[in-house]
């Protein structure tokens, strides 16, 4: 779906990032592409009283995330409350080793987005969203798995957040150290990060005549 945002989400009092400006991103083609590689997310919300952070998996379909979950879920409940929530997705990108321990950090690309989750009942629209979730984490999925029954589905809660207030911030680029400290003999650098899929493990219960199917023996998340 392409959305219908604008190409540059505008800073509001709570999106305007203040530590490390620079590295601040309103750009919408930007933030749909962090969103889309990740392949977590953290649901941040209240419950009575108390910060929670939950980890789950998202998917982005033009101008809403998704996420979906048991209706007995907490998180789910506290979404559909109407409750504020804040989305946040995480993709480190390197280490970066700095001459000073002060200075060492992180290169990353990360989206915050507040928002108010809305409910999606129609079960056309969670059987796309449970097709699109799908082919997120693994594309090409969906059509060979059985897909959920309309049983499945009515006992599947599934979110909408609004991409309406966002944010990212990304780092790159070698250490930053303090003058005098690139003096030091000390190893500094970046060590590079990626994730990376290891080999397929074949479950025990495999019927023979199966073989892998390309889209799992090749996988690869960007
Ligand atoms: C992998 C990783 C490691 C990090 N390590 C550290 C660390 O060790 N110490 C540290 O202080 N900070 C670290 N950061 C940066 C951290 O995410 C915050 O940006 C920083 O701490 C400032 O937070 P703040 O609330 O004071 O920012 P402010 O600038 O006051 O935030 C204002 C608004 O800017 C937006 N914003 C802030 N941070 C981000 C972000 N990361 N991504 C998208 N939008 C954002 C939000 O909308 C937020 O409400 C790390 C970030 C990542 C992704």
């Amino acid at each position: 779906m392409i959305p219908k945002k604008p190409t540059s989400f505008d800073p509001t009092a709570r999106t305007t990032i203040k530590r490390s400006a620079t590295r601040g991103i309103y750009d919408r083609v930007a933030i749909d592409a962090i969103l889309d590689e990740a392949l977590v997310c953290h649901i941040g919300f209240v419950d009575d009283g108390q910060p929670v952070v939950i980890p789950t998996i998202h998917v982005r379909i033009g101008d809403n995330v998704y996420i979906h979950g048991s209706h007995a879920s907490r998180m789910i409940k506290r979404l559909l409350s109407g409750d504020p929530a804040c989305l946040t997705v995480t993709l480190v990108d390197g280490l970066v080793l700095a001459r000073s321990v002060f200075h060492h950090s992180m290169n990353y690309r990360s989206v915050v987005v507040f928002a108010k989750g809305f409910d999606v009942p129609d079960m056309n629209q969670k059987r796309d969203i449970s097709h699109a979730l799908t082919d997120h984490v693994v594309p090409g999925r969906w059509f060979e798995a059985r897909q959920p029954s309309d049983k499945e589905l009515a006992a599947t809660a599934f979110v909408g957040l609004p991409l309406d207030e966002c944010s990212a911030k990304a780092r790159t680029g070698p250490p930053i150290d303090d003058q005098e400290d690139y003096q030091l003999d000390v190893w500094a650098g970046v060590i590079p990060m990626t994730l990376s899929a290891g080999k397929p493990i074949d479950d025990d219960k495999l019927q023979t005549v199966i073989v892998t199917p390309e889209y799992v023996s090749q996988y690869k998340r960007t």
